[in-house]
């Protein structure tokens, strides 16, 4: 036969899944000799059992009755009993805390006899009834299925009959008035009486609490958290201690460290003759702990004691219960605290100082998405008015710039050193330029997957989207909130992208002091120099190296003084915009041989200079090149547009522009329905004359240039969207004879490791043929994704992710965790497959998720050397790569 109670004295925190967490401390701190009133935990088991049948578990109910026995004798007296009452608590507690999501109820074994009990022994009658008044509350709404609210009511009505500002102000007479009105209002709502047998309280608030399990509020709190439907509550039953027994009784909540900043010493909140629940529902106002020092200075040494007992033990910052009768204290609940990401760090170096923890342990108690969240800039607290408008806080940070309605204008002004703000209805690709030029992006429309979002949150940028109440007029240069305020282009705004909020003028931000001992190696402050020590930790023990995706100088010096090994991703397309489209558009649009050479020769000298900078600010470190990918129409002006103008110009009697007329029609002709899977990457390569030719002679004439000034570049070359041996085989051979080309003309050695994207479910799947003509594989992850999955990311995104998060199709984006199942499965085989057939293989990632922590602790275990990702998220890639080392 199964067994479902444990006494607290058989249980322990090692049995939280069994117990509860709160149970399982209970336990453990009852064995480790702290003052906890005596009580015994109900199982999980126990619960799931119900939750199954909805039926009691056979054998239950005697067991529960064996414990409570073992409790009243050890109290001396009867649950209920009339003269002198045992009370207990009915606790719920799951294996990970749920905070306030499932009930509690408090002082079972009240009724109307043993209240009068209660007052004689006690010597208080107003305590004896405030207890009945809160069982019948709490057992009514949590039992019995009454409305909260109404119980509230009554209670708020007699204080104003009464005219007591609080519930302390209340008397005997009061609160025995109250209980008859709460029993009344029990029985007109469910037509039942609150019961008065102490044993169907009890074994009714059990099952009550199992219930709880399935509440609304906590099934949506798992989902949002993580955490399995199926695990259950226990049910912890404890005896009764009283901090409203008067002036020197108490209750409160106390941690054993500072959870904002990790600061040592404790912090709390207490309050006088009230009980536990009381605290955290702010009935009356609390009063930090140093008031219960002057209070009663034994129970704050006492408390203080065991704190640091608690911390030793558990060796973490912990939150504890306690309540304090007549003077002496109790110990109702502890855990391991939650903490702010400041304080994360903070507390864990800290405690390896004590020599209480390890530096391993240390660093896989902090995470990459905390070290982030103390990357993003700050604005100076305090000196904000009422914001102009608020959206979806989707990319955090705070930016100051002035507003502009397009991609151009945000590139005009940058350029000339100004910060802009890039305010649209919502964002499309065309709009990339803008937002990389801008501090930070605000759309009208669109939620956390939208481009705008998505794209943001990737660069690091500030943004907020979907401020519903603004109007963007994009040809007028302005916007419009509801409430009449005009915003015109070049006011300046100030976005926060933490919250969500957005005011006109100018908030002073400061970039956190994280970023700037980052780029400086100044450690100011406690937090900073926890997080050099995780960092340097990580470094010490990783494996994975970390390189950035940067595609210009400043990029690449930034992300190397924030620990970059090198690049893992230059796109060049980023090369081919701005004042050289005009160059790429006389290369698309040439009709002979020599109108192409000539375009292809103009372009040659700029993306040299190009080159020459990134491996100049690399010197030393791999610089890893991806040649053109995107189709060649994305840089031909917009269809539309064209159409527009040539339209217009016709119906206005003139002559439309011949050069708009030539390039609609190249642009007609180069349509495609589906660029993604169209004539793009090394396609590209292999059907455009020249191109492959120009790029690589600008990479090896920058690496002559770089060794001539006594440099040491290290230019790999990574051909795009491979799917077939032969196009890396054709490619290369491209490659190879230009190399050898201007390695002849110079006389320097201008050999590079030629290596390939694996973003293809075919690449992947014929990886050890494609490793025999490659040096280097890159998992290409956001292609791969989108190919294997079939997912249009651009289309999907906003279409439908947010439906497929909550049915549980996945659990997170496959866009921003790797999904290890499908595409993961695809990164291992072309890496073994790779490897089989050319041993040392340099493998690598370069997709998005080279800079999520979960991913990256999959790249560790396939084995790959390294993770490539944006130079803000180098920091975060290097304390992950550490974690998934230890
Ligand atoms: P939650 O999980 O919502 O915090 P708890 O089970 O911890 O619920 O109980 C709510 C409050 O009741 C807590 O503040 C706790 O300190 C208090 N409480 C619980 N059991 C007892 C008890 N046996 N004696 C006195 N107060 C108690
Ligand atoms: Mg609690
Ligand atoms: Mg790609």
């Amino acid at each position: 036969m199964s067994r479902y109670v444990y006494d607290f004295h058989e249980g322990g925190r090692d049995l939280a899944g069994l117990l509860g967490g709160k149970g399982a401390n209970l336990a453990e701190m009852t064995r480790m000799g702290l003052p906890v009133p005596p009580g015994f935990i109900v199982s999980t088991e126990a619960c799931r059992a119900f939750l199954a049948t909805g039926e009691e578990p056979a054998g239950l109910s005697a067991e529960v009755s064996r414990h409570l026995s073992a409790l009243e004798a050890s109290a001396g007296r009867l649950l209920g009993q009339a003269d002198d009452p045992l009370l207990v608590s009915v606790r719920s507690g799951a294996r990970f805390s749920m905070p306030g999501m499932m009930e509690t109820v408090l002082d079972i074994g009240l009724n109307d006899d043993s209240v009068l009990g209660l007052a004689k022994v006690s010597g208080s009658e107003r305590f004896a009834w405030d207890s009945y008044r809160r069982l019948v509350q709490m057992y009514g709404s949590t039992v019995m299925g009454v409305d909260p609210a109404l119980f509230e009511e009554a209670m708020t009505l007699l204080k104003e009959a009464r005219e007591a500002p609080d519930d302390v102000h209340l008397d005997a007479g009061d609160l025995a008035w109250l209980v008859e009105t709460y029993k009344r209002l029990i029985r007109d709502e469910t037509g039942r009486d609150f019961p008065q047998s102490p044993a169907q309280q009890l074994q009714q608030a059990v099952l009550a609490v199992f219930g709880s399990w399935n509440a609304e509020r906590a099934r949506l709190y798992r989902r949002r958290e993580h955490i399995p439907d199926d695990l259950g509550t226990a049910v912890t039953v404890q005896r009764m201690v009283f901090g409203n027994l008067g002036a020197d009784s108490g209750s409160g909540v106390a941690f054993t460290r500072d959870p904002a900043t990790g600061r040592p010493g404790l912090y709390g909140d207490y309050l006088a003759n009230a009980q536990g629940e009381d605290v955290v529902a702010g009935v009356r106002n609390a009063v930090p702990l140093a008031e219960l020092e002057r209070l009663d200075p034994r129970s704050y040494r006492r408390l203080r004691d065991h704190a640091q007992t608690l911390e030793r033990h558990y060796r973490d910052l912990c939150d504890i219960e306690f309540t304090i009768e007549r003077g002496t204290l109790w110990m109702l609940q502890t855990r391991v605290g939650k903490r702010t990401a400041e304080a994360a760090f903070a507390i864990a170096a800290e405690l390896v100082e004590e020599g209480l923890i390890s530096a391993d342990e240390a660093l896989a108690r902090v995470g990459g998405d905390g070290l982030a969240r103390l990357m993003f800039p700050r604005f100076d607290t305090g000196a904000t008015g009422a914001p102009l408008t608020h959206g979806i806080p989707a990319s955090p940070g705070a930016a100051v710039g002035a507003a502009v309605f397009d991609s151009a204008e945000a590139v005009r002004r940058a350029a000339a050193g100004e910060r802009v703000v890039l305010v649209r209805e919502e964002t499309t690709p065309d709009d990339l330029p803008g937002m990389v030029a801008a501090q930070a992006v605000l759309t009208g429309r669109g939620g956390k997957t939208s481009h705008a979002a998505v794209v943001a949150r990737g660069m690091g940028k500030v943004c907020v989207c979907g401020a519903q109440d603004i109007t963007v007029h994009p040809e007028a240069r302005r916007f419009t909130t509801r409430d009449g305020t005009v915003v015109e282009e070049g006011a300046v705004l100030s976005v926060d992208g933490s919250t969500g909020e957005v005011y006109a003028g100018a908030v002073a931000t400061v970039p956190s002091a994280t970023v700037r001992y980052l780029e400086t190696g100044e450690q100011a402050g406690s937090a900073v120099s926890a997080v050099a020590r995780a960092l340097e930790h990580a470094d010490h023990v990783r494996r994975l190296e970390v390189r950035a995706n940067a595609d210009n100088p400043e990029d690449a010096a930034r992300a190397r003084r924030f620990g970059a090994q090198g690049i893992g991703l230059c796109r060049t397309e980023h090369m081919f915009l701005g004042e050289r489209r005009k160059l790429v558009e006389e290369m698309i649009l040439a009709r002979t041989d020599a109108d192409r050479e000539r375009a292809l020769a103009a372009l040659l000298p700029l993306q040299r200079r190009d080159f020459t900078g990134i491996l100049e600010a690399m010197d030393g470190l791999p610089v890893t090149i991806r040649l053109l990918d995107p189709p060649l129409h994305e840089f031909l002006p917009d269809r539309m547009a064209l159409a527009v103008r040539i339209a217009t110009a016709e119906a206005t009697g003139g002559r439309p522009d011949a050069h708009d007329v030539e390039l609609l029609d190249a642009v007609n002709r180069m349509h495609e329905e589906n660029p993604m899977l169209g004539l793009r990457g090394v396609r590209l390569g292999l059907v455009v004359p020249g191109l492959v030719a120009m790029q690589v002679r600008a990479i090896a004439e920058a690496v002559v240039e770089r060794t001539r000034a006594g440099g040491a570049p290290r230019a790999e070359i990574m051909v795009p969207l491979v799917g077939a041996v032969e196009e890396l085989r054709l490619a290369r051979a491209e490659v190879s004879r230009v190399l050898a080309e201007v390695g002849e003309e110079s006389g320097v050695d201008v050999r590079c490791p030629i290596g390939t994207m694996i973003e293809l479910p075919r690449a992947a799947l014929t990886a050890g043929p494609i490793a025999e003509e490659a040096e280097f594989f890159s998992f290409g992850t956001n292609d791969l994704t989108q190919t294997t999955w079939g997912f249009s990311r651009d289309d999907v995104e906003a279409a439908f992710f947010s439906a497929y998060l909550d049915k549980g199709v996945f659990a997170a984006s496959p866009f921003e965790t790797l999904d290890r199942a499908g595409v993961g499965r695809l990164v291992r085989l072309a890496v073994a497959e790779g490897r089989a057939a050319r041993p040392g293989l340099e493998t690598g990632v370069c997709g998005e998720h080279g800079g999520d922590p979960e991913s990256i602790h999959f790249f560790h275990d396939a084995g790959l050397d390294y993770v490539s990702c944006s130079p803000f998220r180098v920091p975060v890639a290097r304390l992950e790569a550490g974690r998934a080392a230890l």
